[in-house]
């Protein structure tokens, strides 16, 4: 068989719980903690930020949680996603490896973001809120809660990084037509916003600085939460949508993945494909290996440092544990915006430093590389972030033909690219150039974490 077999659930198979990986984790996660007391945070500490359903699935240790029955209408609209097995790719790399990828891209923001965005948009509603603040990076966050905000009637105001601003209008639109308010960060609007524009009128501006901007706006205002579109355990929760369904289509196609794929920024699609892996793993079912892909630019994984970090430039989050290149880090500006973040996910970080998962890093031309041959041969064109998610199942499918193995790859598609062509056209045009960060000021920004004191 040459074309590409698509595996398709029907709606009623849309799953009615997400898996929580903390129920099976052989050595509990770190506490988060308070910056000013060094003690744990509490419900009541995260209270101004986020509606108490969404702290209490930070911390729960359930196995399942339900989905509730209006996040799953909405679901409806693109879910399930379709699973395919890339014969197309497979004869084009000469491999006897078996690849297979799950479809994000479907979704109305063209990206995995509005499982959660939908999910966080309803539980808000729930609770009375009128208006979200968040931050974006590449615009995919931004773009998915203005989607979910404008289905449950919430205002949402958007801090974009300013670098993506300037080179993805049309995610700014999207955005504005979605009835959402976006501003470039740094911007005028918050006092940590004009601080940093004072020092540097040009500041590019992280997500860091825009996290930090969006929770000032949260924090002054009872009527205003404040919503993260990564990182956070209840995130990748909702995410976990994604690898639920992919084991149900696996099991369809009749295969098991040997090696499990994922592109990694904050670490939610990576964690939503790969969760419900290594849980059955953990479970006592088939291991598969599970490799998360970073830029090379912004390595958090793979370079970082794994220490108790604040989530934002600013200072205004609370501590949390994870592989970071410190809060103050700036990465250059490449084209995966939303791979820009310089900490991991927390349980993404725990399960690496328990040697459950692995982490390698590519350069952004070789990740354009892989997508335009992925795009050749499938004709999906991938995000940008989801090119290292690419590059990494083509390094492992060239491994398997090198050592003759017919391993069964499953790797996540976390969005399309249609809204990043001028990077593709930069790519063609031999214009892209492989970042390096500044190790100076890397070595300052670890220089600069936090001082925790070990746990007795
Ligand atoms: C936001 C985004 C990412 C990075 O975020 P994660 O939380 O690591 O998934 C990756 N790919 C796409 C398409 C995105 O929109």
């Amino acid at each position: 068989m040459t074309e590409s077999t698509k595996y398709l659930l029907t709606e009623d198979r849309i799953p009615k719980r997400w898996y929580n990986i903390q129920a099976d984790l052989p050595k509990p996660l770190p506490a988060v903690l308070h910056p000013g007391t060094m003690q744990p945070v509490g419900p009541d500490d995260l209270a101004p930020l986020f509606p108490m359903a969404l702290i209490m699935q930070e911390v729960t240790t359930e196995r399942e949680v339900e989905i509730p029955e209006p996040v799953r209408e909405v679901y409806r609209l693109w879910r399930p996603c379709p699973l395919y097995r890339a014969h197309r790719l497979e004869k084009a790399l000469g491999t006897p490896a078996k690849i297979f990828y799950k479809y994000e891209g479907v979704s109305p923001a063209g990206s995995h973001k509005p499982n959660t965005a939908v999910a966080q948009a309803f539980y808000n509603k729930e609770a009375g809120v009128k208006r979200l603040s968040t931050e974006t990076g590449a615009g995919q966050w931004g773009s998915s809660l203005a989607f979910a905000g404008s289905l449950f009637g919430l205002e949402v105001l958007v801090f974009q990084v300013r670098v993506s601003y300037d080179q993805k209008p049309y995610r700014r639109a999207l955005m504005e037509t979605y009835g959402a308010r976006c501003l470039a960060s740094p911007s005028a609007e918050t006092a940590y916003g004009r601080s940093v524009l004072e020092k540097r009128p040009d500041h590019p501006g992280s997500l860091g600085i825009a996290i930090s901007e969006a929770v000032e706006v949260a924090a002054q205002r009872d009527d205003t939460k404040y919503a993260l579109g990564s990182v956070l355990n209840h995130v990748l929760l909702h995410q976990t949508i994604i690898g639920l369904e992919s084991m149900e289509q696996m099991r369809m196609a009749d295969a098991w993945p040997d090696v499990v794929v994922g592109c990694t920024g904050g670490g939610s699609n990576f964690a939503g494909i790969a969760f419900p892996f290594i849980g059955d793993g953990l479970r006592g079912g088939k291991k598969a290996r599970i490799v998360a892909v970073e830029p090379a630019a912004c390595p958090s994984l793979t370079r970082g440092k794994y220490a108790y970090d604040f989530g934002d430039t600013g200072h205004m989050t609370p501590l949390a544990k994870m592989h970071t290149l410190g809060s103050t880090f700036t990465p250059p500006g490449f084209h995966a915006g939303g791979l820009r973040y310089h900490g991991m996910a927390p349980l993404v970080s725990h399960l690496k430093e328990l040697g459950l998962i692995e982490a390698t890093a590519y350069h952004q031309t070789e990740c354009f590389a892989a997508g335009v041959t992925f795009a050749r041969a499938e004709g999906i064109v991938p995000a940008p972030e989801a090119n290292h998610a690419v590059k990494g199942a083509i390094e492992e499918a060239l491994r398997c033909k090198r050592e003759g193995r017919s391993e069964t790859i499953l790797f996540n598609l976390c969005g399309h690219g249609h809204f990043d062509m001028q990077a593709y056209i930069d790519y063609a045009a031999g214009k892209l150039k492989d970042q390096q960060y500044d190790e100076k000021e890397l070595a300052m920004a670890l220089a600069g974490l936090p001082s925790v004191p070990e746990p007795a």
